[in-house]
């Protein structure tokens, strides 16, 4: 079997190599250099995010997220089982009891009706995960934490350019974590931010990030000398790799649009399926703006989940399906979780393929892809255009 379409392929629409050559010449390798600073820029002025800190990863800003929420042994955060390992191992590492919550069967994100029901004297926060570049229902969530006082960390991995009436999807919650991952949209091989929404984390931030010295104060000349005030990591990325970041958040308008074609040819042209109740595709719901991160069918069920994977796959077209529950993995299960607690969780992700979906994609592969899924099911494909 030859690939012939990837699930898939780092691509770029903007300057990202010629900035990483600038970067080079400058001779400042390390971290917060001058395409730091303009990373960061970038995100504060487009976003509206008070304070924007590059990272090494988004699960770097997760584990910085866990340290601000001043998590512990005893303390409980709630989060859904449907995300990546990331989010839960942040919380895992401070000893700190992930509650899972089931998700929402239309957008696949927190189910936001089913959280009151989860708190208890423990719960410290909500974590909610924009699936797929689509907001979680967060005027519901805020409003439950601001009542019962609970820190919001929104994991943004998936959700850079995507909005939620109109606000930007990381500056919502207190904190908001993105990812620049090869996978994600846009991307720098390995890299993530920290979106500092509450001044009152503002300040910790900066030293965990800075292996917990106040670094960034000295630097600023407001202390001087820097020492260890705190505890802290290595969460700074090198300034190469943020030139390249600078490029792709520069072309990341033209990004976005290019993944918003590609899925739409694939809407339109499986649509005659999704008529026939063969398979469902992906909604948004009013107010959320996707930043098209992923385009998936849920299946009827997993047995033809798994033939439309092998044949997809058998004529060189890589589809994949998604998350093994965390409730189900063996970490959830030592945290007493079981199978058949999150049904619609279980359910949906059983039943979920995505399709190959990254910005220079030719649009020919789209209608060669969706009409290798409509022969699956014997149906005739609509046009794309
Ligand atoms: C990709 C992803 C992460 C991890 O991002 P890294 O930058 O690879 O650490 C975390 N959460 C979600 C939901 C993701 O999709």
């Amino acid at each position: 079997m030859t690939v012939k379409v990837p699930f898939n392929r780092p691509c770029t629409l903007g300057p990202d190599a010629a900035y990483v050559r600038e970067a080079i010449a400058s001779g400042h390798m390390c971290g917060d250099g001058p395409f730091s600073r303009r990373a960061q820029a970038f995100l504060e002025t487009t976003f509206h995010a008070p304070r924007a800190l590059l990272t090494t990863s988004c699960t770097a800003a997760l584990e910085m997220s866990a340290l601000l929420c001043d998590l512990g042994p005893g303390d409980e955060v709630i989060l859904p089982s449907y995300t990546f390992v990331s989010t839960a191992n942040a919380i895992a590492l401070r000893g700190a009891r992930p509650v899972f919550v089931d998700i929402r069967p239309d957008t696949l994100n927190l189910d936001e009706a089913l959280i009151e029901a989860a708190i208890t004297p423990r719960t410290r926060a909500i974590w909610p995960v924009h699936y797929a570049g689509v907001a979680c229902e967060m005027d519901t969530i805020l409003t439950i934490a601001r009542r019962r006082g609970l820190v919001v960390v929104e994991d943004a991995a998936q959700g850079v350019f995507a909005s939620y009436k109109g606000r930007a999807l990381g500056t919502l919650g207190d904190l908001g974590c993105y990812s620049f991952h090869e996978t994600k949209n846009i991307s720098c091989g390995e890299g993530g931010a920290l979106l500092v929404n509450d001044d009152r984390f503002a300040r910790r931030a900066e030293i965990l990030r800075e292996k917990g010295t106040n670094r960034s104060q000295f630097l600023r000349g407001q202390v001087d000398k820097y020492t260890w005030v705190d505890v802290g990591s290595s969460y700074v990325p090198a300034d190469i790799l943020a030139a390249f970041l600078v490029g792709q958040l520069e072309a990341g308008e033209r990004i976005t649009a290019r993944r918003g074609e590609l899925c739409a040819a694939y809407a339109r042209m499986l649509a005659p399926l999704a008529e026939r109740g063969l398979v469902r595709l992906p909604g948004v719901p009013e107010g959320c703006v996707s930043n098209h991160h992923m385009f998936y069918l849920i299946t009827a069920d997993a047995s033809q989940r798994a033939a439309l994977m092998d044949q997809l796959r058998g004529a060189g077209y890589m589809a994949t399906f998604h998350y093994v529950p965390l409730h189900t993995s063996p970490v959830g299960q030592s945290y007493g979780w079981r199978a058949g607690s999150l049904p619609v969780t279980e359910d949906l992700s059983a039943r979920l393929l995505r399709l190959p979906l990254f910005c220079d994609m030719a649009m020919a592969d789209v209608e060669a892809v969706a009409r290798a899924v409509c022969a699956f099911y014997g149906v005739e494909c609509r046009d794309a255009a």
